[in-house]
């Protein structure tokens, strides 16, 4: 226990009347907090985890749309659910949305506590106490990287950790003695959105800070320095993949159902799907980061000869796509970017010349 968090703990009553005062005043209207139901939140908080909310909003409201509740979500065929998703990214997010469905609807009772959600594939202790907390008023603590930067400064801790994990763990028991019993969804959210709002990662802005009175980092001058996390270790991947165009098709690569990563979902092939070595140098060069690896994607224009036809008659894993087709096949997020970038938008033009 840092010195902080006796002090902290004494004023909890106090700290709790603050905070909630200034959510009430000061949170954003977001899609899931106008209109309320244990559904929307369960779809909001599977499509937030590791992804922003500026990017959620938009997948929020075209999935509430077209399925606006368990019911709706559960007869849904698993390709449109993982096609709706396109973009998002972790796409097994997506499956354990659509599993879930299924089994609420089979259920007489929605669960309600957090221990009964956690019992779900895919619903994590994080996601299970905010589903719990928002719709069911179960008083457990949501603790996320918001929660434990306002915590660590708070109570000023200056232990380093080695990953987010080892923090929230050593967070969790303060959360859970701060939390407002009688709102703990209303007191979960306001800690969160005190992070994303107030209690910044860079720039935290002490001045209209709510809590600030209780706050041992602002007294010594340190907020800006916690919380303290080991420096990550990243790494290099290069990719070469082929793009191979014949009669309006594209060929795809679709990861099988029993794969671990993007079960189910499509993404431009990879050279050696197609026994081929990359060419001297490739169309299209893209980069993206995936936790701490990043991944430099190079993209060759490759003919569809013979060899690469028989090839891809061979490899149940390849199938060929119709061009106005791309957006229903179920491809990752970036692959399907990148592919409409590179498309005119009729779809045809520029398909012929190197990327
Ligand atoms: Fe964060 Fe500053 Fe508020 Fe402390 S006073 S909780 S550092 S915003």
């Amino acid at each position: 226990m840092s010195f902080g968090e006796p002090k902290l703990i004494s004023a909890a009553p106090a700290f709790r009347k603050s905070l909630l005062l200034w959510f009430f005043k000061n949170h954003r209207p977001l899609p899931w907090r106008k209109k309320t139901s244990a559904y929307r939140t369960v779809v909001s908080e599977l499509m937030s985890q590791q992804t922003q909310i500026a990017t959620v909003i938009p997948y929020f409201e075209k999935w509430v749309k077209k399925w606006p509740d368990f019911a709706a979500l559960a007869q849904a065929k698993e390709s449109e659910v993982l096609a709706a998703w396109a973009g998002l990214g972790y796409y097994s997010r997506a499956r354990h949305l659509w599993q879930l469905a299924r089994q609420v609807v089979e259920q007489k009772n929605p669960p309600r506590t957090a221990k009964e959600w956690e019992k779900f594939k895919g619903v994590g202790p994080y996601t299970a106490a905010a589903i719990a907390s928002i719709s069911f008023a179960d008083p457990v603590a949501v603790v996320d990287g918001n929660v434990v930067r306002v915590l660590a400064r708070l109570t000023a801790s200056q232990k380093q950790w080695l990953d987010r994990s080892a923090s929230v763990k050593d967070f969790t028991p303060l959360a859970n003695a701060l939390i407002d019993t009688r709102k703990p969804g209303d007191f979960n959210q306001a800690m969160m959105e005190l992070g994303a709002l107030v209690c910044r990662k860079t720039s935290p802005d002490c001045v209209h800070c709510p809590v600030a009175r209780w706050c041992q980092a602002k007294a010594l001058g340190i907020a800006e320095r916690l919380p303290k996390f080991a420096a990550k270790t990243s790494r290099k991947v290069v990719v070469h993949r082929a793009l191979v165009l014949q009669s309006e098709k594209l060929l795809i690569k679709r990861y099988p159902l029993s794969a671990r990563r993007l079960a189910g979902m499509a993404e431009i092939p990879l050279l050696s799907d197609l026994a081929i070595n990359p060419p001297s140098s490739p169309s299209l060069s893209k980069r993206r980061t995936i936790g701490s690896v990043t991944y430099e994607e190079q993209i060759y224009h490759i003919k569809a000869d013979v060899d690469i036809r028989r090839h891809s008659a061979k490899n149940p894993e390849l199938e060929w796509v119709k061009l106005n087709q791309l957006t229903d096949a179920a491809l990752t997020g970036p692959h399907l970017r990148w592919l409409r970038d590179w498309l005119n938008p009729d779809g045809l033009t520029k398909r012929d010349k190197p990327l």
